[in-house]
């Protein structure tokens, strides 16, 4: 398989092709059909493997059939949920590389700086939000953040999560967001915890284990 056989807009594909992909890895193959489809989904895969872009890549193509006039309005659509501010920064990185013949604008936020920057450009509309636990919830708390509008929910690292004692802020998070959003969980190891979140807050998802 090759990445022109997935039917991803042109915009996103010439980003691809610039990287110097030609075939997706074994779980993009399986995850971006899926989730363009509309399946939540739960991954199985390590760092390494190829899932962020297993999960950026199809939410930038919905994602830039909504967003494309410059004129309209930014609402938060996608957030993407990580343990560390390391792998949040990677995941934006990812989201500007795979999304940069698009509109789609992207912004990372997390703890231990000073918050007035990362209000200043959520005040200027965001598309895709990438965040760590804690820092989400205090600015939720303080009123500038808004999920009311949330298409796609990731939580990346999800057993990371558990490990470093996020699971409780990770279940307020799930439930300040619609209930009819598409869920993606990536976890490198499944333990109980994480199966239950995703009993719990998936709908009938597809399993992909690389
Ligand atoms: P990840 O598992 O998301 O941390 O990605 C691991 C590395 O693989 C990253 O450096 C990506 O740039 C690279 N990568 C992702 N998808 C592909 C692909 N289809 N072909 C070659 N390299 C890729």
């Amino acid at each position: 398989m090759t990445f022109a056989d997935l039917n991803l807009h042109r915009n996103i594909q010439e980003a691809i092709k610039e990287e110097g992909y030609t075939n997706p890895t074994p779980i993009q193959e399986q995850a971006i059909p899926a989730v363009l489809e509309g399946y939540d989904l739960v991954g199985c895969a390590q760092t390494g493997t190829g899932k962020t872009a297993a999960f950026a890549i199809p939410i930038l193509h919905y994602l830039h059939r909504i967003v494309g006039s410059p004129k309209k309005m930014k609402h938060i659509r996608t957030l993407v949920i990580t343990p560390t501010r390391e792998l949040a920064i990677q995941v934006c990185e990812s989201f500007e590389t795979y999304g940069k013949y698009t509109s789609v604008k992207p912004l990372v936020i997390f703890g231990g700086v000073n918050q007035v920057p990362q209000v200043n450009e959520l005040k200027q509309g965001v598309d895709v939000l990438i965040a760590t636990p804690g820092r989400l919830l205090d600015l939720h708390k303080q009123g500038f953040i808004d999920l009311n509008h949330l298409h796609h929910l990731v939580l990346d690292e999800a057993d990371l999560m558990l490990d470093m004692g996020f699971i409780n802020d990770v279940r307020k998070i799930i439930k300040l967001t619609p209930d009819n959003r598409q869920t993606l969980l990536f976890s490198a190891t499944m333990p109980l915890e994480i199966r239950e979140l995703a009993d719990t807050f998936l709908t009938r998802p597809k399993y992909i284990s690389v």
